[in-house]
């Protein structure tokens, strides 16, 4: 079927949209199917997913088409770097179509996923031929047992490191594997973790435990703040602070000191990065939110389906991020003003693997 044709009148690329903060409009999480194959413990625990309805019907989807509008708007605000995600993207039919269309769009110039890896070994050379640039692969430890648990009883070992040997086969070289931590689950195994990365060329980044959605038992006695990690690690590898290479980097960086590579810290608990934060999210049926702990969005599908052309699309989503004032993680976090810090752990907000994480 040939696509048909994107009816935006003003093509030129506009100045990129700020925010009440001065933020610029950078990259776009898009969630493409909320539906996972897994469970984990901290995004979509079982006992969280009891009863009909929970994910949306596949017929809800944006189309190919839809998203490949979208995108064309957020590129004349400013987007220039797409992040596909879910739920696991993966389990999206027609992925690698997805990401061609998603590659055709002039002005993209970064197309990444974030995946739990166990499909790659089916599409990962169908994901590189189709332009996708680079792979975060979630790995959160290397016993057995306690990924069992942490995935809900669904990953196997074996089957993501396949994935990451797939995805290195297709071409994918330095790839970022994303280690959620939690005190007393997998605290225990980060080191072995870090230690089979060390040399490989990809880079291990110390996700803290965050409280996102409403579902995952979040409790902050189990966030490991990641200073006390790079004192950890420090002490069995040495490590040198690197430099950010944008503002809007959400992990801090350091080098091992004997060449082995890199690890990285995203840490919105504890260093909250909110002021670089250039990124919007759209859930896979089309609602816009501009902070991952937003509960309130802006539903973009009327504008989709019910005009001629896309401007009143392009004005909406500028709009939105002209109004922008989030900064959630800086208001729960350390140093917040007093009157507006306080546990947010459970004001409503949008679950995980439905926002796209
Ligand atoms: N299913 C894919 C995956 O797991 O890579 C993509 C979606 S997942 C929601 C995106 C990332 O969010 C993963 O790296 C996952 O580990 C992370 N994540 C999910 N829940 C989290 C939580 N409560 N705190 C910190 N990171 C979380
Ligand atoms: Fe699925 Fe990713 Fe959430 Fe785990 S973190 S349940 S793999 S969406
Ligand atoms: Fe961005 Fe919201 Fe996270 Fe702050 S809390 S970094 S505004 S997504």
């Amino acid at each position: 079927m040939t696509a048909l044709p994107i009816k935006l009148k003003s093509e030129a690329p506009v100045a990129p949209a700020l925010d009440r903060f001065k933020r610029p409009l950078r990259e776009l999480r898009l969630s493409v199917i909320d539906r996972c194959n897994f469970r984990c413990t901290y995004c979509m625990p079982a006992d969280s997913l009891q009863g009909r309805g929970v994910f949306l019907p596949l017929v809800k989807l944006l189309t190919d088409h839809e998203i490949e509008r979208l995108l064309n708007a957020f590129v004349q605000l400013g987007v220039e770097k797409v992040r596909i995600t879910g739920g696991e993207p993966l389990v999206r039919p027609g992925i690698p179509g997805l990401v061609k269309t998603i590659a055709s769009v002039p002005g993209i110039r970064d197309i990444a996923m974030t995946t739990n890896g166990v499909l790659l070994p089916r599409l990962a050379e169908d994901l590189a031929e189709a332009g996708l640039k680079r792979i975060t692969v979630s790995l959160d430890t290397l016993d057995e047992q306690v990924l069992h648990t942490m995935s809900g009883g669904k990953a196997v070992l074996e089957e993501v490191l396949a994935g990451i040997a797939a995805a290195e086969a297709a071409g994918f070289e330095r790839m970022k594997i994303n280690t959620v931590v939690q005190k007393g689950v997998n605290d225990h195994t980060i080191l072995d973790l870090l230690d089979h990365f060390r040399g490989s060329g990809h880079v291990v980044r110390l996700i803290e435990f965050m409280d996102v959605g409403n579902s995952n038992h979040w409790r902050r006695d189990e966030v490991v703040p990641s200073a006390e990690w790079v004192e950890r690690i420090n002490q069995r590898w040495p490590l040198q602070a690197l430099e950010p290479k944008r503002a809007s980097e959400t992990a801090r960086r350091y080098a091992y000191a004997d060449g082995q590579g890199e690890v990285g810290f995203i840490s919105s608990i504890t260093e909250p990065f909110c002021g670089g934060c250039s990124r919007a999210r759209i859930t896979a049926d089309g609602i816009l939110y501009t902070c991952l702990f937003a509960n309130k969005g802006t539903h973009l599908v009327p504008l989709l389906r019910q005009h001629d052309d896309d401007d009143a699309l392009l004005e909406r989503i500028r709009q939105v991020w002209l109004d922008r004032e989030d900064r959630y993680s800086e208001l729960r976090g350390p140093g917040a003003n007093p009157a507006d810090a306080g546990d947010h752990a459970n004001d409503p907000k949008v679950e995980m693997y439905r926002m796209g994480g």
